[in-house]
């Protein structure tokens, strides 16, 4: 493929604008994370932690009304080949002496619309004659396509589940996600089951907080209750809160206040759940945003 712009994040971020050779926009994104543990001294003279955005397809079919993506429409699903090189090119940005060591498939695209060519990449690139990448470092993120999460359940590659649920309900998840109206919630929660008592791993719910529309403490406690209810241990799901991030719609992130007192209210209801900081916002490479600006006419 040909790599046809490369931006710079402020935080270290790099965010590349590929093209297919039959003329397909994809993008990819090479994130840094400074690392945990040690002490601040310690973090600060360890090589970060690299984390590599990979898409699955150029454009989306699923039209998530808060994601760039989406407007775009499905273009193609990518190829094995395609997939991989994404991470070779953001592993040449890193340099010889730094390892990307970790994927997650939150670019462009549903994974499970392209359910072999992503697990086949993985493979390859768990391979550790190649890049090495342990399976447990990878992460695969889906809008909730229920035949994908039911297939990664017995799939030999123990990579991780991601799962956008963004809404405690039906009727809000259906106004943001047209997913929904083709696998509502309870479809989804028992996909969930099935996937924790296959794997024996947990799922990483991903929830975009949005001012005024899916942000409140009553929200916050509807998602406790419907998460508590489908968990098959205590660890069963472990939620990942994220401000959203702006791609041009009317829809604005809640803010910093609100977000913490819905983290602190989904504790104190006793579910794992942690803040995201979005990385690469500034070159519109963080989640919901990648569009491929530069191609995509
Ligand atoms: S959020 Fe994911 S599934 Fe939804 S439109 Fe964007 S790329 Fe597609």
């Amino acid at each position: 493929m040909e790599v046809t712009r490369e931006l710079s994040s402020d935080d270290g971020s790099t965010k590349l604008a590929l093209r297919t050779d039959d003329g397909h926009p994809i993008e990819a994104v090479l994130m840094r994370f400074r690392r945990g543990g040690g002490g601040a001294e310690a973090a600060l003279t360890l090589p970060p932690r690299l984390t590599a955005c990979l898409s699955s397809q150029s454009g989306c079919a699923l039209s998530c009304t808060f994601c760039a993506t989406g407007r775009m429409r499905l273009r193609r699903s990518l190829t094995q080949a395609e997939i991989v090189e994404q991470l070779h090119e953001l592993q040449r940005r890193a340099g010889a002496d730094a390892r990307i060591d970790n994927i997650v498939m939150m670019g462009m695209g549903e994974p499970f619309h392209n359910y072999d060519n992503v697990l086949a990449s993985l493979t390859e690139l768990a391979d550790p004659r190649g890049a090495g990448i342990a399976p447990r470092r990878m992460t695969i993120s889906t809008v909730g396509w229920v035949p994908g999460i039911e297939r990664l359940a017995q799939d030999p590659l123990p990579v991780r589940l991601a799962l956008s649920l963004h809404a405690p309900n039906d009727e809000l998840r259906g106004a943001l996600m047209p997913v929904n109206r083709r696998y509502p919630i309870a479809r989804l929660m028992e996909a969930c089951e099935l996937y924790q008592h296959t794997s024996g791993r947990s799922i990483f719910i991903e929830y975009l907080l949005l001012a005024g529309q899916n942000d409140s403490l009553e929200h916050a406690r509807e998602l406790a209750k419907l998460l508590d209810a489908h968990a098959v241990s205590r660890a069963g799901f472990h939620v990942n809160l994220i401000a959203y991030n702006p791609t041009g719609t009317e829809l604005t992130g809640s803010p910093d206040h609100v977000v913490q007192a819905f983290r602190d209210e989904l504790r104190a209801l006793g579910l794992q759940t942690s803040w995201r900081i979005s990385r690469a916002r500034d070159i519109a490479g963080a989640c919901g945003q990648l569009a491929a600006e530069t191609t995509a006419t």
